[in-house]
């Protein structure tokens, strides 16, 4: 499937609505630009892949809306060469996001259906990113620490595992709520190790939730 003119004149227009709705970090919106999302959707769904909504993915997930995904990663901060954690890897969308922005991208997902797709559509556009089938709960203990993490399921507390695999000086972005209404959380840990939280407003996703599914 192609990167048509067609879907570089909608992805144009989806990028001007994510900035007018107040994403100012143009590095972000610049690599969204460049990422065609239709590619991580099935084929019979790509009308709606340049739409800012959610849409389903199977196994009952979904891609997060683009608006939101621009929103965590302007907070991710992203830099050159910094290692990164997402846990929910879904369609593999926001890790080769990360990656475009210079970021060495470690992703899990408990679906392995979902992995295994993430896993083609991140190899069909030549990206990188090191995707695993476990329990984004503990964490990638074994490739540790991050400089940033970043958790793309709605949480109701902070995982232990991944505060304590977040280098001092990193940060943490995190959904974090009950099941119908998460704040999004940042979480900046000190050179001392000390954390510091702070709210940025209400979002909805898909529950963070424990195992594998053939756990
Ligand atoms: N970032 C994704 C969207 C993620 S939706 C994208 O760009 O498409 C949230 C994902 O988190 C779902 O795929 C869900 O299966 C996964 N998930 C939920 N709990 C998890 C856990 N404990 N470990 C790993 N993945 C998890």
């Amino acid at each position: 499937m192609e990167d048509s003119y067609k879907h570089k004149g909608l992805r144009r227009q989806l990028i001007d609505a994510i900035r007018r709705k107040g994403i100012k970090d143009e590095r972000v919106l610049e690599a969204m630009d460049k990422i065609p999302r239709h590619l991580f959707f099935d084929s019979s769904f790509l009308k709606f892949a340049y739409e800012d909504k959610p849409f389903p993915i199977g196994e009952g997930q979904t891609i997060s809306q683009p608006y939101t995904v621009a929103f965590m990663t302007e907070l991710l901060n992203v830099q050159k060469g910094e290692k990164v954690l997402e846990v929910g890897t879904g369609s593999g969308y926001q890790a080769c996001i990360i990656e475009e922005l210079g970021g060495r991208v470690y992703t899990v997902e408990r679906h392995k259906a979902l992995y295994q797709k993430a896993k083609k559509n991140a190899e069909k556009l030549s990206y990188r990113i090191k995707v695993f089938y476990g329990d984004g709960y503990k964490g990638l203990p074994t490739y540790g620490p991050f400089d940033k993490i970043i958790v793309t399921a709605g949480s109701e507390g902070t995982p232990q595992a991944l505060i304590d695999q977040l280098k001092p000086g990193g940060r943490m972005v995190i959904p974090i709520g009950s099941s119908d209404l998460q704040h999004m959380i940042t979480l900046d840990k000190s050179q001392e190790g000390e954390i510091i939280e702070k709210s940025w407003g209400g979002f909805r996703f898909v529950p963070l939730l424990p195992g594998k599914d053939e756990d």
